[in-house]
C-alpha cells in the first residue's frame, strides 16, 4: 500500500529530517525528503564537530544504521533522543572525523562495520568494495558500493534508496580536496557519482555549502540555477538548517565540479594561469583554484 504525503519533521537540535520510501522514487519540493512505496526510513543529518554530517537512518521499527560517525556521543545523543537501537555503520573513507567515533560505539552496540580495504580503518568488520551490494535487514536497505578514489585512495560510496552517501567526495557546490588521489583519479569518480538519477539525495560528509558556493559564484556568475541555489542556502543557513542533502540535479546544475564540460566553466579554466587543454586539466585548474580561494 502507497502512503500518502511526505512528512516532514523539525527537531529541536536543528537537524532537517526527511523520509524516505521504498519503491518508486520521486522528488519532492523539499529536496531532503523523498519517498517511495511501502516502508519508510527516516535520513537525518547529525551536526558533529565544526561542520561535519553522521548521517543517520532509521525505521518506525527503532532501528538505526549511521554513516560515517565521527563523534560517538553524538549518535547516542540521538539513538536516545529517538529511542532507537543501532544496527549497522557505514564508513566512507579513514579520516579521523569519519571514524573517530567507532570503536567507542562499538564498545556499546556491537554491529558490523562496513568499510572499504584500508588498514588505517582498524575497527572494519567487513570489508567493501566497488560493485557489491549491501543488503541490510534492519532497517531493510540496500547499498552498492562504488570505489571513487581521489579524496583518499580507498574512498568509497555507498548508493541506494535514492540516496548517495559520498563522504568527502561531492560536496553540495564543490567536491573534496585531493589528498591521495590524482586530479583524473578524482574527476572520474566525481563522473560516477554525476551519472546517478538526477533525484537522488546527496548526503556528504561536511557543511560546506555556502563557502563552495562563493567560489562557484567566481567561476559562474551568470548561472541562474547557482544563483537560486545559492539564495536558497544562505536562508537555510540564516535559519542554522543543514543545506543537504541537495539533489543531483542541483549539483549537476551548481556544481562547478560537475560542471567541466559547461561552456561558461571551461571559458573560466582557460582565462585562469596554467589554462586547460583538455578535461583533466580543467578540473585540476578548478580544484587547485579552490584550494587557494578565500
Ligand atoms: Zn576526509
Ligand atoms: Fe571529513
Amino acid at each position: 500500500m502507497r502512503r500518502a504525503a511526505a512528512v516532514r519533521a523539525g527537531f529541536a537540535d536543528c537537524t532537517r529530517a526527511g523520509i524516505v520510501r521504498r519503491g518508486t522514487l520521486r522528488s519532492t519540493a523539499t529536496p531532503e525528503i523523498h519517498q517511495t512505496a511501502e516502508s519508510i526510513l527516516h535520513l537525518i543529518p547529525l551536526p558533529a564537530f565544526a561542520d561535519n554530517y553522521i548521517w543517520m537512518l532509521h525505521n518506525d521499527a527503532g532501528q538505526a544504521i549511521v554513516v560515517d560517525p565521527g563523534d560517538a556521543a553524538v549518535v547516542e545523543h540521538a539513538l536516545l533522543e529517538r529511542q532507537l537501537q543501532l544496527r549497522a555503520i557505514l564508513l566512507t573513507h579513514h579520516h579521523h572525523d569519519h571514524i573517530g567515533g567507532v570503536a567507542e560505539l562499538l564498545g556499546r552496540h556491537p554491529v558490523p562495520v562496513y568499510a572499504p580495504v584500508d588498514d588505517r580503518i582498524v575497527e572494519a568488520t567487513i570489508r567493501v568494495s566497488d560493485g557489491e551490494s549491501i543488503e541490510l535487514t534492519s532497517p531493510d536497505v540496500r547499498f552498492e558500493v562504488l570505489a571513487i578514489p581521489g579524496h583518499t585512495l580507498s574512498h568509497v560510496a555507498y548508493v541506494g534508496d535514492g540516496l548517495l552517501l559520498c563522504g568527502d567526495t561531492l560536496f553540495s557546490l564543490g567536491c573534496g580536496r585531493l589528498f591521495e588521489g590524482t586530479p583524473a583519479q578524482m574527476l572520474a569518480s566525481l563522473d560516477r557519482l554525476s551519472q546517478l538519477p538526477g533525484e537522488t539525495l546527496v548526503c556528504a560528509g561536511h557543511e560546506y555549502t555556502e563557502a563552495n558556493g562563493r567560489f562557484a559564484h567566481t567561476v559562474e556568475p551568470d548561472n541562474p540555477s547557482l544563483q537560486a541555489r545559492l539564495r536558497e542556502v544562505a536562508g537555510l543557513r540564516t535559519r542554522q538548517l543543514p543545506t543537504l542533502p541537495s539533489s543531483l540535479a542541483d549539483e549537476r546544475a551548481c556544481n562547478p565540479f560537475l560542471r567541466i564540460d559547461a561552456g561558461p566553466v571551461a571559458d573560466w579554466c582557460r582565462r585562469q594561469h596554467g589554462g586547460a587543454s583538455d578535461r583533466i586539466a580543467r578540473f585540476a585548474t578548478l580544484r587547485s583554484a579552490k584550494d587557494v580561494f578565500r
